[in-house]
């Protein structure tokens, strides 16, 4: 398991990699186990997919992203440069590798084993955002409910169908569907092509960044060390782990996990066979004439919308493409043309804060949590759903690295599914 060992034969020093939802929520679960937690991060807290979501803590909706329809749509999108979902057309084996996987894994029984499986998280999600707040994060949890606008009629209907399978699967959910003025109330921003609304209650929003960064203060306040560095080379063995960061400096620690997000596969190299790519969302903040009073998606256009500072967060776009790379305007310009007949009041030329973000997103739509080789451990892998997911996640890690014991809950997102268990002294490296 690991090094040293704690009270309950745990280690007693963890090394988190990667200061987003996920490890800084690891992190604090870790603590209140008794761990002396360092969490390094190369640019920060908050620098990666943890920043500009949509901030939607909404376990109703939280359904992987490998659903057949997502494999029509993809289809589609490879002709259409401007659809929602964005394939580039490249020679890149790795993303060919992914898309033939995550095809396959776009079944019906594939998809349902990943929503089934993914029920714990939603279970949890709630509640331990609450624990969080309850004990010192400093930042709101919106209570609210979601409201999916739709310009046909029918799609709601539609909709509703599957938010009925969802609720087969064990989905807790209430709905009820609006139009007229009851619409209009719920969607005030809404414009006359939105024919129905389907108003989900008991879910929560935040804004992420501020949760984020109010979660790395409460790690450090709880006496984390908190490091910047770019950690390139990792090794776990019966010892410890030991890591490289690029300066040369090395840090040790009984355990290390990687959360590093869509940039996971630099430090898990080969070892991990589910393939995970980024899938890169956009966002940026708009004025509004009229308040929202919750989120509000558009399906049609796959784009959601969450209240923000005063304003608008409106996110939207799955680009298959490299996690680092630049911002497209494009694909911004693209977000707003789909948006813009469906809403009325949003003064989109006087957008500020146009951000790109990497989802890790997997191929088989679950995420990787759980232990990769002696003394290192793995946290993401969220998808669309990383910021919802990200504290039951901390939660469900943290017990199995103190005890030793994979929970049950967990068995389906262990990172080596799908292959055997490494030997005590694999290395796992980064090209430097
Ligand atoms: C447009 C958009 C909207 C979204 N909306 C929602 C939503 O409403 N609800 C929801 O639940 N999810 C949403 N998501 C998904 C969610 O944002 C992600 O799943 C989640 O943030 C992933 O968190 P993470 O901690 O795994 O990764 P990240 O937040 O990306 O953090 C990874 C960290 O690792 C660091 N790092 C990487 N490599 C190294 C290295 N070698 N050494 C040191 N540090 C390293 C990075 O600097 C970064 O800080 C959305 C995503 C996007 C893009």
């Amino acid at each position: 398991m690991s090094g040293g060992s704690g009270m309950d034969g745990g280690p007693r020093s963890v090394i988190v990699v990667g200061a987003g939802i996920v490890g800084l929520s690891t992190a604090w679960f870790l603590q209140e186990r008794g761990v002396d937690v360092t969490v390094v991060d190369r640019s920060g807290v908050a620098a990666g997919a943890s920043w500009g979501n949509a901030g939607w803590v909404s376990p109703a909706l939280t359904a992987p992203l490998n659903s057949p329809s997502v494999l029509r749509e993809g289809l589609r999108a490879l002709a259409d440069p401007a659809a929602p979902l964005h394939i580039p057309v490249r020679a890149d084996t790795a993303l060919a590798r992914f898309l033939l996987r995550f095809a396959a894994n776009c079944r019906p029984s594939a998809w349902e084993r990943a929503v089934r499986a993914n029920a714990i998280l939603n279970d949890e999600a709630i509640e331990t955002f609450d624990v969080l707040v309850s004990n010192g994060v400093d930042a709101p949890v919106t209570d609210t409910s979601l409201a999916v606008a739709f310009r046909d009629a029918g799609h709601a209907e539609l909709f509703l169908t599957e938010l009925n399978h969802l609720r087969s699967t064990g989905q807790q959910l209430h709905v009820e569907t609006l139009t007229g003025a009851a619409l209009h109330e719920q969607v005030p921003l809404a414009s006359s092509n939105v024919a129905a609304v389907v108003n989900v209650s008991g879910q929560r929003f935040v804004d992420p960044g501020r949760f984020t960064h109010a979660l790395g203060f409460a790690v450090a306040e709880r006496g984390a060390t908190m490091l910047s560095g770019e950690v390139c080379r990792v090794s776990g063995s019966r010892d410890g782990a030991l890591l490289e960061l690029r300066d040369r400096e090395l840090l040790r620690g009984d355990a290390v996990v990687l959360a590093t997000g869509a940039w996971l596969p630099a430090l898990t190299g080969r070892r991990i066979r589910v393939g995970l790519q980024a899938g890169r969302g956009y966002s940026f903040t708009v004025p509004v004439d009229r308040a929202l009073p919750g989120p509000v998606y558009l399906p049609e256009a796959r784009v959601a919308c969450t209240p923000y500072r005063g304003g608008l967060r409106v996110a939207g776009t799955m680009e298959f493409r490299r996690p680092s790379e630049p911002l497209a305007q494009r694909r911004i310009d693209a977000i707003i043309a789909s948006a813009t007949p469906l809403l009325d009041g949003v003064r989109w030329t006087e957008r500020t804060d146009a951000w790109v973000g990497p989802r890790p997103v997997t191929d088989d739509g679950k995420p990787l949590i759980g232990q990769l080789a002696s003394a290192m451990y793995v946290a993401g892998g969220h998808g669309m759903w990383g910021l919802a997911h990200g504290p039951a996640t901390g939660r469900l890690l943290a017990e199995q690295i103190v005890t030793g014991k994979q929970p049950e809950a967990v068995r389906p997102f262990d990172p080596l599914r799908g292959r055997g268990r490494a030997t005590p002294t694999e290395v796992l490296t980064l090209p430097l």
